[in-house]
């Protein structure tokens, strides 16, 4: 049997993702999300060619119970014996990994090494790659890392205004995240607008539970907002984004914050979430200002648009030339008011939004957004798992090429 399939996986501290994509054209087969893993609310959603299929987790509600669940759907559409490879999603390589790369005893220690920089992700990727080696065996599995696509960031990008030995003896920089994301959406923007990708110049701003604004010049990143963790830069859902780090201080000196408590303030109850007092969902925060007026959310969105507002125009510092901002990210890709809302503070850079436009293109449709009198502003849906799809399947055939 022709093995044609890459399965991509996106193992998060409770939940897993997957896909299963065709390796010569990209189509992706089939896609599924297990949930609230290890609770007794996980559940596991698989559609095959866009249809959803029955199917339970059993006990104990784990990431393995949901790999097994996985390959019982595969085995039963004689998906399994195809696979060519799997694709990681891993958070964070530090500055070893700026690129895809074969996983083997090595590269699993690196990766458990790095949990230090990366708590809450690495460890579960690791969890990921491990459970997936204990059930397709002898299949490659390849590691794609977040912050891959950033380590071309200079020097001056990187540093933060701290004693250098800090950098050197224990590795605090800024690393990035969401670099497979801002790769995607910076070849499609590049193919939309006929620009040569090494001769371009983008501003992109993956917007959804996690966000960030990239600087990306001739294909390659060249600033991004997050830092040392994804804690840095705009406001997101429930994390903070930029404070000053003096806060940090008055919390546990004045009002007697341990610092386990303080990380939980400013990672899971803060940012939209912790401005509203509502949710850390954008669609019912919008709601509850369009329909009930709610001021909280009118101010949690200002903050939010203001602040990347913000964010995009620093970027300017980065570039000589700009192509287009791009929009993605749940929020980035179907939230005309947040759009509006950004690009409104924007028109010292000549960005103008057309109200129609901006109204269309949602929902997964890509396309420009902008005026007549306008810069170029895209948006382009994401497709992180292609990514991770189109890189595994290219470092194995460099090394298939290389052994022949
Ligand atoms: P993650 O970072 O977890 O991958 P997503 O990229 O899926 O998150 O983005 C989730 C965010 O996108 C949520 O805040 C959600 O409210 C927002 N979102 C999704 N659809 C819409 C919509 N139609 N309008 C406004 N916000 C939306």
């Amino acid at each position: 049997m022709k093995k044609n399939l890459i399965l991509v996986l996106n193992c998060g501290s409770s939940s897993l993702k997957f896909s299963l994509i065709r390796q010569d054209n990209g189509e992706t087969l089939l896609t599924g999300l297990a949930e609230r893993l290890l609770s007794e609310q996980a559940s596991i959603k698989i559609k095959y060619h866009g249809q959803a299929i029955e199917a339970h987790l059993l006990r104990p509600f784990d990431h393995e119970a949901a790999i097994t669940k996985l390959v019982e759907v595969l085995v039963t559409h004689e998906l399994n014996l195809q696979i060519f490879a799997i694709g990681h999603r891993v958070v964070h390589g530090g500055e070893n990994y700026s690129r895809p790369t074969l996983i083997n005893d090595v590269v699993k220690k690196s990766i458990n090494d790095l949990s230090k920089l990366a708590p809450l992700h690495n460890p579960a990727n690791l969890r990921g790659i491990t459970a997936s080696e204990a059930v397709f065996l002898d299949i490659p599995q390849v590691a794609v890392f977040d912050t891959a696509f950033h380590q071309t960031m200079p020097e001056k990008a990187f540093i933060y205004g701290i004693p250098y030995a800090l950098y050197k003896d224990h590795g605090i920089r800024r690393y990035g995240f969401h670099g497979t994301s801002h790769y995607f959406v910076v070849q499609e923007a590049a193919k939309k607008l006929e620009t040569p990708l090494n001769e371009s110049s983008f501003i992109s701003a993956h917007l959804g539970n996690g966000c960030s604004v990239s600087a990306i010049k001739n294909g390659k990143s060249v600033d991004t907002s997050l830092g040392f963790t994804p804690l840095e830069g705009v406001m997101m859902g429930t994390r903070s984004g930029d404070i000053d780090p003096g806060i940090i201080f008055h919390l546990i000196n004045q009002l007697g914050y341990t610092a386990e408590k303080v990380n939980h303030l400013l990672n899971k109850d803060s940012g939209l979430l912790g401005v509203s007092g509502l949710s850390n969902d954008c669609r019912e925060i919008e709601e509850a200002w369009l329909k009930d007026n709610n001021p909280r959310a009118k101010l949690a969105l200002d903050v939010f648009c203001y602040r990347i507002a913000k964010s995009i125009a620093s970027f300017s510092a980065s570039l000589t030339s700009l192509d287009a901002l791009i929009f993605t990210g749940g929020i980035g890709e179907n939230s005309n008011l947040i759009r509006q809302c950004i690009t409104e503070q924007l028109s010292l850079l000549n960005f103008y939004i057309s109200n129609d436009k901006n109204k269309s293109c949602r929902f997964g449709q890509a396309g420009h957004i902008n005026a007549d009198n306008s810069r170029d502003i895209l948006v382009i849906p994401t497709n992180e798992e292609w990514v991770i799809a189109e890189q595994t399947s290219q470092l194995l055939s460099k090394k298939s090429g290389k052994e022949k």
